[in-house]
């Protein structure tokens, strides 16, 4: 979280590192990580993380009118600050409500899965190379699917993996305890979510509040000069 605000230059709340105060996604948090319970058990609690889950087929892109949302080959959705006008369709078409308006900006902010890490110099996330217990990776999606599989595996203990099929397939991997719903998190159902623009409508910035744990992303493979070129493509959008 600190380190994503670092990368991103995000403004810091007040009191928002104390680990047992509830945090929201907002314009300047685009990562959060709470200790929640399980809906089931009470008594056990968990540090579950949230952030953009990088759909495969994002409903966002879809409905925003001045194509400001674009997904990037190797799976980052991003959004071009320079481009949007601050509709906010993409949070109502977004089944996690993650895009948050920044009333400052004028502008629809969410995590971008550090594109501009990535793309130019093979740099992990910030938030991934700042993680001191390992807990997050970043690699191939082939390889991060498998890494998930082993880490359930040695976990030995009951465990969901998100993001295999929700909203048709996401690039951002993570292990729960439980299924979503059993956590407090909204169940995004398993297939595709298509949105007609027409029926959109603009609504206040919302809050969102969820909860995962032990998240890991992927990378897809592209070969440096793919990269660059996509980079500068999109700074130059
Ligand atoms: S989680 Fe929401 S904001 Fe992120 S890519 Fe999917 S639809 Fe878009
Ligand atoms: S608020 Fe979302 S849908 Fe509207 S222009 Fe910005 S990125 Fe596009
Ligand atoms: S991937 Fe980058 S933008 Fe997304 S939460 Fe991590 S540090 Fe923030």
């Amino acid at each position: 979280m600190s380190a994503c605000k670092r990368w991103n230059n995000l403004r810091v709340e007040r009191n928002e590192l104390v680990t047992d105060r509830e945090t929201h996604l907002n314009a300047n948090n685009w990562k959060i990580i709470n200790l929640r319970a399980g809906t089931k058990n009470r008594a056990k609690r968990y540090y579950v993380q949230w952030s953009c889950q990088h759909c495969i087929e994002p409903a966002c892109v879809g409905v925003c009118p001045v194509t400001a949302i674009k997904k990037l080959s190797h799976g980052p959705v991003v959004i071009n600050e320079k481009k949007c006008i601050g509709c906010r369709y993409c949070f109502q078409a977004c089944p996690w409500k993650v895009p948050q308006f920044d009333f400052d900006k004028r502008v629809t902010r969410k995590c971008h899965l550090c594109y501009n890490r990535t793309l130019l110099n093979y740099q992990k996330p910030a938030c991934v190379a700042a993680c001191p217990a390992g807990a997050l990776a970043f690699n191939y999606k082939h390889q991060i699917i498998l890494e998930a599989h082993r880490r359930v595996e040695r976990l030995k203990t009951p465990s969901y993996i998100m993001g295999l099929t929700e909203a048709g397939g996401t690039d951002l991997i993570t292990i729960l305890p439980a299924e979503p719903r059993d956590l407090g998190l909204i169940a995004a159902p398993k297939k595709v979510i298509n949105h007609n623009l027409d029926k959109i409508r603009v609504t206040a910035s919302g809050i969102l509040a969820a909860s995962v744990i032990a998240g890991v992303m992927h990378f897809y493979a592209q070969t440096t000069r793919d990269r660059d070129e996509e980079y500068h493509d999109q700074e130059a959008e």
